[in-house]
């Protein structure tokens, strides 16, 4: 939306690469070809890729950017919208790279706590960003790392209300029990993020989208460095789109392990949140982790405020059963210390 961009970016224009047939090329200052093709720079705009996205998501390809991981898109919402001093709003305890990233980009980053780190109260959270005067506002739906989630009609008052541009961050969606929906047409300041590094279990690739209105895909694309997705994430995009079905088998798989891990812990003494994302957040004893890493079983720990909280990534079916094992050797050997 033209309301919240900043100044300075309101005169740029996008940078504009022309895809045209030639007999020679020689317009980009490209180097010789020792190595299948590559050295001719990517089709800007990921073409190939954004067209079967946008098919699968009943999108055009205007209303789609894609960002080298989610993480350069967060990026480049701030760089389009977010000047110097201006005011960043979450909840906590979310993504710790929401404050990192407001910090860089020279921003004041506010959070506001959820209630007993699972419920968040719409209404003071519509009202904190408005009296801190929030220009941007990020939610992660699911949250990472409580993996709760916000009701679609949550999401929209929040969107409706606040005077902000609004992320909804949808990295660990395809692990909910909510559809894959969004109203950003309806919203030209509600930004939706999802990424190829969870459910598609393609980390390693970096390659994200973002689905907004086509005003502010415009305005996005003013402010993304000329061939930010390189040729190969966009080959290996492609392959995972035209290979949906076993993403589906693989999230189908995480869910049901999710569900019979939290059983477990349960089972041990633990209290994991309800997660609708690939994860499992539990308080535990610092023992637990120690014992759990000398076996080369790696969780993830916090600090500060999350002292003392613990966060799993649900693996397969033969890696949580090594987890298993190791919490029940880990319990077995501290009640023979008593
Ligand atoms: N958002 C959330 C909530 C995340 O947890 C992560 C990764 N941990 C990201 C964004 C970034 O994901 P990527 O850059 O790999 O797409």
């Amino acid at each position: 939306m033209l309301k919240y961009l900043r100044r300075e970016i309101r005169d740029l224009e996008a940078y504009e690469v022309k895809e045209r047939d030639y007999v020679v090329k020689l317009d980009a200052n490209e180097g010789v070809d020792w190595l299948d093709g590559l050295n001719r720079y990517p089709v800007d705009r990921s073409d190939a890729l954004r067209d079967k996205l946008a098919r699968q998501l009943g999108k055009t390809p205007g209303e789609l950017v894609f960002g080298n991981g989610s993480s350069e898109l967060i990026e480049l919402v701030f760089k389009a919208y977010l000047e110097a001093g201006e005011t960043v709003v979450s909840f906590s305890p979310t993504f710790s790279m929401y404050r990192i990233f407001t910090l860089i980009h020279k921003g004041r980053y506010l959070e506001m706590p959820l209630k007993d780190m699972v419920s968040l109260d719409v209404e003071a959270f519509i009202a904190f960003a408005n009296e801190n005067r929030a220009k941007v506002v990020l939610i992660s739906n699911p949250n990472n790392p409580t993996g709760t989630i916000l009701s679609p009609e949550a999401i929209e008052k929040i969107v409706r209300e606040v005077d902000a541009m609004v992320v909804i961050d949808e990295a660990y969606i395809e692990f909910s029990d909510q559809p894959l929906t969004d109203k950003t047409r309806d919203y030209p300041n509600a930004v939706v993020l999802r990424t190829f590094s969870k459910a598609y279990g393609l980390a390693g690739i970096r390659l994200g989208y973002m689905i907004a209105h086509e005003e502010v895909i415009g305005y996005i694309n003013r402010v993304r460095s000329p061939y930010n997705l390189n040729v190969l994430t966009q080959g290996v995009g492609l392959k995972a789109l035209e290979s949906v079905a076993i993403a589906r088998e693989n999230i189908q798989m995480i869910k049901e392990e999710r569900e019979r891990m939290a059983k477990v812990l349960r089972d041990k003494g633990f209290d994991p949140l309800p997660s609708q994302a690939n994860f499992l957040f539990f308080q535990a004893k610092k023992g637990l982790y120690r014992y759990l890493a000398d076996q080369g079983v790696l969780i993830r720990g916090f600090g500060g405020d999350l002292e003392g909280y613990y966060r799993l990534t649900i693996g397969t079916p033969k890696e949580n059963d090594i987890v298993i094992n190791a919490i029940e050797e880990a319990q077995n050997e501290r009640s023979q210390d008593r």
